[in-house]
């Protein structure tokens, strides 16, 4: 895990946050190839759960939505982690976390009494602050598709089953701190509200376990670090009848969960039509009978499946008694696909070539140029990025017109006409 914090700050992935000041305890800032890294995730998630499908329904719900909201989706009586502190180095605990509920696990101090807390951050809207102007952020995505579960099956009239997907920032006062981005105050969600009938959930809820499953595999994280767990019945949420975590073997302390699916059963859309007193049944057209639909809810974290994935890809290796450090990315989820080198920088006519190869190659794909240096360090600031292929160009591409390709697994070289490059390159990376 130390190794992969500090070749995310390193190579530009992740930052502390607010680091200048000292930092800010479970913050972080994306750089610029973290940026990329999360855009292909996000894409994938988008194409595979809703551009490939008929049944599925985007959206963008708000941030900031009315307190209403909260009460009536429960968040406010029933979101709540129980909090103890330990009265000797004052270090803080959620109680379902803790082994021994006596005894701090850090100085072995005495814990206070369990007590309450809603981990939803809270603001004012507009200049007065007092209780008539609280708003909270949210603290999860799925709410504004409840919200706006009434506007889209207006809108598009769709049959049941069908979903609605959202993805976005979701904020919660987190009582533990720690371990990189897997446990943020401020982390993005990618959530679906899958609409069933209520003597369908067991086949939805086994068919989006698959799905889960298969799209965390497609991105290069391995099924023997995958396992599910079921919630026991004390634990579930408030909205809950059946929860399973799929967890990933995280190197810092084993499996934990990666992503959470839930049967809501009807809890939200009921509790929302009866404290909006707006009706947001469902009319099924073909038997014309007036239901809520019960909801299968697949909640997927953008940093932990982040996280995931670095874990996968990162690696160690020694070639002829060379250490290197590759990140093997999916050519897909890398943020660079492709950079460029003259081999010696202080060669004006390789410098020259090597800049047409990247003006051909940038606006087709994410291309980095680099020219500082010696080659081998250079090769070695790109596999640690996860760069799939570097070309160089050399002495002989003046004359031929070509340069090396090296593959970034293999670390084998083959050279390839300029003008067959971006062919080459685009049949590789697919
Ligand atoms: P945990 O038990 O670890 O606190 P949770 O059960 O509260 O997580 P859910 O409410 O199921 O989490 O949220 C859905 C997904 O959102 C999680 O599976 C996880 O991927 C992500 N997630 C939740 N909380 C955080 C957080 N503080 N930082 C980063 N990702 C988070």
């Amino acid at each position: 895990m130390e190794k992969i914090v500090s070749l995310c700050k390193r190579r530009g992935f992740i930052y502390p946050g607010s680091e200048i000041y000292g930092g800010l305890a479970n913050t972080f800032d994306f750089g610029p190839l973290g940026v990329e890294l999360n855009n292909n995730i996000k894409n994938s998630w988008w194409k595979n759960f809703v551009q490939n499908r008929k049944d599925m329904y985007g959206l963008d719900g708000g941030i900031l939505m009315s307190p209403k909201i909260w009460e009536a989706s429960g968040h406010i009586a029933g979101f709540i982690d129980v909090l103890v502190e330990c009265k000797k180095c004052h270090k803080r605990f959620r109680a379902d976390q803790l082994n021994n509920k006596n005894k701090c696990s850090e100085c072995e101090g005495e814990l206070t009494k369990p007590k309450k807390f809603v981990p939803m951050f809270k603001t004012f809207i507009g200049p007065v602050e007092d209780s008539s102007s609280i708003a909270y952020l949210r603290p999860e995505t799925a709410q504004a598709i409840f919200i706006n579960f009434k506007n889209i099956v207006d809108s598009f009239h769709p049959e049941i089953p069908f979903g609605i997907a959202q993805m976005g920032k979701a904020f919660r006062n987190e009582i533990t701190l720690g371990n990189f981005i897997f446990r943020k105050l401020e982390f993005e969600q990618m959530e679906i509200e899958y609409f069933i009938k209520e003597k369908d959930w067991k086949k939805h809820f086994e068919y989006w376990k698959k799905e889960m499953e298969k799209w965390v595999i497609s991105l290069g994280v391995k099924k023997t670090n995958l396992r599910w767990r079921k919630h026991a019945k004390d634990e579930l949420s408030h909205y809950s009848k059946q929860t399973e975590d799929i967890e990933y073997n995280f190197s810092f302390g084993g499996f934990k969960e990666l992503y959470g699916l839930a049967y809501r059963t009807n809890f939200d859309l009921k509790n929302h039509s009866e404290k909006s007193g707006k009706d947001l049944r469902y009319i099924d057209l073909k038997t014309n009978e007036k239901f809520f639909p019960h909801v299968i809810e697949p909640s997927f974290g953008l940093e932990r499946t982040m996280l995931a994935v670095l874990s996968e890809a990162y690696s160690e290796e020694e070639i002829k008694g060379i250490k290197r450090v590759v990140l093997k990315l999916k050519p897909s989820l890398a943020p660079i696909k492709v950079a460029v080198f003259p081999l010696l920088a202080n060669k004006p006519g390789l410098v020259k070539k090597a800049k047409t190869v990247y003006d051909i190659l940038k606006p087709n794909f994410p291309t980095a140029w680099d020219g500082r240096g010696n080659i081998g360090k250079r090769y070695y600031a790109q596999d640690e990025a996860g760069t799939p292929f570097t070309c160089t160009v050399d002495f002989d591409s003046l004359k031929n017109d070509d340069l090396t390709v090296r593959d970034r697994d293999t670390m084998k070289q083959v050279r390839i006409k300029i003008k067959e490059l971006l062919d080459y390159l685009d049949k590789k990376l697919k």
